[in-house]
């Protein structure tokens, strides 16, 4: 696994992150938010600095009196949150939160479309569907704040031919090209999916960009059959889905042994959110006595026989 892979796939405890260097948040680091969009955090000035060439084209200044913004904060304020931008963070969270999951639901999805050219055949993004299950009051649970209705894709051409998607897509541009340039050093690096999170019955969404590997080998199935690889995806579709589903947001952490993801749920220290494994050893849950629902129903969603969850979270990192 090169090290631009291993990056991608594991992730610290925290759910923020600096926007430039990725460094995450902790109490001795005081993030500092653009103070013009107030969109994106920094751990200090030279990383804020430092990022502005990127981010100035996607940077929007906060607008009070903007008609767009007031009707989009009566919106959100239906589901309990004050400013657009409280709901912006709550949904960054969420994406944050179950990044894993989102991630190698697009990568298995890619494989069964047949490999990594159906993103550039013609140029595509995956819209993500989501429905927003926050109340006036109710829990901020960054993993159980959206329920995950699925996707459909959607090529570049069809996105940009009206005008919201044409603005969108050129304000990212700068993004993307960074995004780009900064995994072009590895060979098998396929190129960047955007991905949309659209949330119903809200008009805002997040972008996020998923850096995509050509499998090691030939073709992704090899030394399995059509059916068996088929059927594989088919799990880890459903595995993803159901982490979602249930608020159990699987990651591999900084520093764990594991290299199958783990289940864990976030817990609130110090105002900051960080992310807990539910146990450390697949095997050992596996062997008994179980009973953590949520992971119990995980276990549920797998139909490829002789495949146990853990080894399905191992296929899913090392296939590309
Ligand atoms: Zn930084
Ligand atoms: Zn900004």
């Amino acid at each position: 696994m090169t090290s631009t892979q291993k990056d991608y796939m594991t992730v610290s405890a925290v759910l923020r992150r600096c926007h430039q260097c990725g460094k995450p948040q902790d109490q001795a680091i005081k993030m500092m938010r653009c103070s013009r969009c107030a969109s994106v955090v920094y751990c200090s000035r030279e990383c804020q600095k430092g990022a502005w060439p990127v981010h100035k084209p996607s940077c929007r200044p906060v607008d009070e009196a903007n008609p767009e913004r007031i009707l989009k904060n009566v919106e959100v304020s239906l589901y309990g949150f004050r400013t657009v931008d409280e709901f912006s963070q709550a949904l960054r969270d969420f994406i944050e939160a179950h990044t894993w999951a989102f991630q190698s639901y697009a990568k298995a999805h890619i494989f069964m479309e047949g490999g990594t050219d159906y993103i550039h055949t013609p140029p595509k993004l995956m819209e993500v569907q989501l429905r927003c299950l926050c109340t006036p009051g109710g829990s901020r649970d960054p993993a159980r704040t959206f329920s995950f209705l699925g996707h459909q894709w959607r090529t570049v051409a069809e996105y940009t031919s009206k005008p919201v998607g044409a603005r969108n897509w050129a304000r990212s541009a700068a993004m993307r090209e960074a995004a780009h340039q900064y995994n072009s050093g590895d060979p098998r690096f396929a190129g960047m999916l955007p991905v949309l999170f659209a949330v119903e019955d809200i008009s805002s969404w997040q972008t996020s960009l998923y850096p995509q590997y050509r499998p090691y080998y030939a073709s992704p199935q090899e030394g399995l059959s059509e059916v068996t690889f088929k059927s594989l995806m088919v799990d880890v579709l459903a595995l993803c889905s159901s982490s979602i589903e249930h608020g159990l947001a699987l990651r591999c952490a900084d520093g764990q042994e594991s290299i199958a993801a783990l289940p864990g749920r976030f817990v609130r220290s110090n105002k900051l959110w960080k992310w807990e494994p539910l146990f450390t050893d697949w095997d050992r849950y596996l062997a008994g006595p179980r009973g953590i629902e949520g992971v119990d129903a995980l276990l549920r969603v797998i139909r490829t026989l002789h495949v146990t969850v853990p080894q399905l979270l191992q296929i899913i990192r090392v296939i590309s």
